[in-house]
């Protein structure tokens, strides 16, 4: 399965595609999507785009499937710490901060909920999609909570009476807001970045990655 190509990963849909594909557009990668198809091979380039959910993409780069990916720092620290516990393999090098993709992951409570400190939501259950980023931030003030993982919908969770709490991505605050709930502290800031696998191999494809940062580089230090 080993390939002269370099793979990058992308998503395929959502919050970070658009700009992912503007982004190696810019840096004179072309390519054209096609909404049914999972690859897409560059037309001037040994370069192969997978489409996929933003949720595969660390997961991808780490078990050397992929060369390069680009992904929302959350995404990819909370596979980081899931795989962490099991043993699988789990390193990556970021080797770029992008300028998109910005969110938080925050603590909201109920509007009406008497929140004072993280201490509050001692013992109570709070849902989220990111449990390790959550267990990480909840052990390290050694607060006990329970669990309730979602991987849709968390907002409505305390209205539906599933948790009192959650933990989830928050951008302007607009949807916590829309569902009656306050952010009341925030755990971890993201962005997008772009990561590489550490079994990037042969020569010919780290010169590759290596011209292709130097244009990222340019592009976005044109921005700045
Ligand atoms: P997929 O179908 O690929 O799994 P998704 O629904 O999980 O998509 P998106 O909502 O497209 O994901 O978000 C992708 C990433 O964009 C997030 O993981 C995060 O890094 C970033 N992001 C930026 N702003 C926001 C926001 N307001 N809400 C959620 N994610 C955001
Ligand atoms: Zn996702």
């Amino acid at each position: 399965m080993t390939s002269n190509r370099l793979r990058v990963a992308l998503q395929k849909s959502g919050r970070l595609a658009i700009e992912s594909q503007k982004l190696l557009k810019t840096c004179g990668i072309k390519f054209n999507i096609n909404e049914q198809r999972l690859i897409v091979h560059s037309d001037n380039l040994p370069i192969d785009i997978l489409r996929v959910r933003d949720d595969d993409i660390p997961g991808l780069v780490m078990d050397g499937v992929v060369d390069i990916g680009i992904v929302g720092e959350n995404v990819l620290v909370e596979e980081q710490l899931e795989r962490q516990i099991y043993n699988k393999p789990a390193s990556y090098t970021k080797i770029r901060q992008l300028d998109f993709g910005y969110c938080r992951l925050s603590l909201a409570v109920p509007a009406e909920f008497d929140y004072q400190q993280p201490n509050s939501l001692s013992n109570l259950r709070i849902a989220t999609t990111y449990p390790n980023l959550l267990k990480q931030f909840m052990q390290n003030k050694d607060i006990a909570y329970q669990d309730c993982i979602l991987k849709g919908s968390v907002e409505v969770a305390p209205r539906a009476g599933l948790a009192d709490a959650i933990c989830d991505l928050v951008s302007t605050g607009a949807t916590l807001e829309a569902n009656g709930l306050k952010e009341t502290e925030i755990i971890f800031k993201s962005k997008a970045c772009i990561i590489q696998s550490p079994a990037t191999q042969p020569d010919e494809k780290q010169l590759l990655i290596d011209t292709i940062m130097s244009r990222v580089n340019g592009v976005i230090q044109a921005k700045e």
